[in-house]
């Protein structure tokens, strides 16, 4: 069947050396937009690195769980309410099922189908859907983790990096309650640790236990009806807010640091929140300071944050010159969300020469750049980042308020430019640059020309033979996870050849 497909599809195929002999590479940019989508959502794409759970469910989904959670809907705002007495402006949820127009409104302003809805910008329309949906609440989280989860699966993808806020009012609250310490680092890590910081690493953990348990649920995970979503492999990234006062910021991140020391399933750090927000703004230097001490430059704990993340309609030039340089050289981030404004950045050619050459991955986000900073095709810089062999791999930021999958910026990415070949780089990326544990199965990250020594002439077989391969294997998760890759890529090529 899949060869009869791709027959159909009439795809021109060119002629590319692999490993193993010759192989002929699908020429995506010869496919028509139907190709491309098919293509695309059959092709492994190894995993997802920037994913914020939070935004990653479409509002039709968000309505219905409004109505099975009795909440309201105001329809002045266009916003969800927590349960309410039905008033002038508040409306049941379950009243959306006879209202078409409030329906479509919803939709609406719950994501960015309309980025200029109610005369907005997509980024201010974007950025606020998160709190017009917001009484939803983190009681779903196991439910959208379970969507996303799913989603991937059904796109022939298995590892997730889900970006998730632990314990985000407790660890606000401590802040405050600790207050600033006038910017000794050293004083206000004591002070948080004396306010009982510890403490909240084991509610982290049980607050895991319990998403993780819906999500498995949701999906009925271990039954006979087990959705292929069950077959995903999850880790978490601690995002810290990068909006409010430092000590809040601070007492995240710390949290944060702490978690990844105690539980396997947290890998590392994000700073989150619009970061061309003033507060973010002013105290973007001092959180790059706070997450390299903390994570002793990334030593300790692991970072990837989200800087470069802006264009002239949304910085001054003097802010577009210095944030991704700093979360890399500051910070000692290894990866880059964004970094949408890299080429305007002082000597931008130098610090992508020194990203490639350190192997600092960005992950891109085309529609999100397209719908938030109005930044797409020619001017984004994801060619000039590929030109540059800095390592990229693409990904959907917030799939649900986008309304977008993987598989979409994979097609999206092919009809900006790039070849096959660079979509099977971002996939690999996706696990190589991610931060599960343990060794690689490919000695050249990015290249994928090496396999380690372990596995050499084995890497897309069914499985790794006994030995020194199959106790890599075995013995490390990242090397599990891209042995899973590779099996599905070769079949997958040999049903495309
Ligand atoms: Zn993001």
């Amino acid at each position: 069947m899949a060869r009869r497909f791709w027959a159909a599809a009439g795809l021109v195929l060119a002629l590319a050396l692999a490993a193993g002999g010759v192989q002929a590479a699908p020429d995506v940019a010869k496919m028509t937009g139907g190709e491309l989508t098919a293509f695309t959502r059959q092709m492994p794409k190894g995993g997802e690195l920037h994913n914020h759970i939070a935004g990653a469910t479409f509002p039709e989904t968000l309505l219905a769980w409004a109505v099975e959670d009795g909440l309201c809907v105001n329809v002045k705002t266009l916003s969800l309410t927590p349960p309410c007495q039905p008033g002038e402006d508040l409306k049941p949820a379950s009243a959306l099922a006879g209202d078409d127009l409030l329906r479509t409104a919803m939709i609406d302003s719950l994501s960015v189908r309309h980025p200029d809805f109610q005369d907005r910008s997509g980024h201010d329309q974007f950025f606020g859907a998160f709190g017009r949906f917001g009484a939803v609440g983190s009681k779903r989280g196991g439910d959208s983790l379970a969507a996303v989860m799913d989603g991937l699966a059904r796109q022939n993808t298995f590892y997730l990096e889900a970006m998730v806020t632990p314990q985000g009012a407790a660890s606000r609250f401590l802040g405050a309650k600790v207050g600033w310490r006038g910017g000794d680092l050293a004083t206000q890590k004591v002070a948080n640790s004396a306010a009982g910081l510890e403490a909240l690493v084991p509610a982290a953990m049980a607050e895991t236990d319990a998403l993780e348990a819906r999500a498995r649920a949701v999906m009925k995970c271990g039954t006979s009806e087990a959705a292929p979503g069950c077959q995903v492999t999850v880790r978490y990234l601690v995002q810290a807010g990068r909006v409010g006062p430092p000590e809040q910021t601070f007492a995240q991140l710390q949290l944060g640091v702490t978690l990844i020391a105690a539980d396997r399933r947290w890998v590392g750090l994000q700073l989150v929140a619009p970061e061309d927000h003033p507060q973010a703004l002013a105290n973007y230097s001092l959180h790059m300071k706070m997450v390299d001490y903390l994570t002793d430059h990334g030593r300790t704990a692991k970072a990837a944050l989200h800087a470069g993340e802006l264009s002239f309609k949304y910085a001054t030039p003097e802010d577009l010159r210095f944030h991704i340089a700093e979360a890399v050289r500051v910070a000692g981030a290894r990866r880059i969300g964004h970094g949408v404004d890299l080429p305007l950045e002082t000597d931008a050619e130098g610090l992508a020469a020194e990203m490639a050459a350190q192997g600092i991955l960005v992950e891109v986000n085309l529609t999100s750049n397209d719908k938030i900073l109005e930044v797409s095709g020619k001017a984004h810089p994801y060619a000039w980042l590929r030109q540059r062999r800095v390592p990229v791999s693409l990904s959907t930021d917030d799939a649900g308020i986008l309304r977008i999958d993987l598989s979409h910026e994979y097609a999206r990415a092919a009809d900006e430019g790039a070849s096959y070949g660079d979509l099977k780089a971002s996939a690999r990326n996706a696990i190589a640059y991610s931060f599960l544990s343990g060794e690689g199965l490919w000695s050249d990250p990015g290249v994928y020309r090496r396999p380690a020594k372990a596995c050499a002439g084995q890497i897309g077989k069914a499985e790794p033979k006994p030995g020194p391969c199959a106790a890599l294997v075995a013995g490390s998760d990242k090397a599990r996870e891209q042995w899973r890759h590779e099996r599905l890529l070769a079949a997958f090529e040999a049903a495309v050849r």
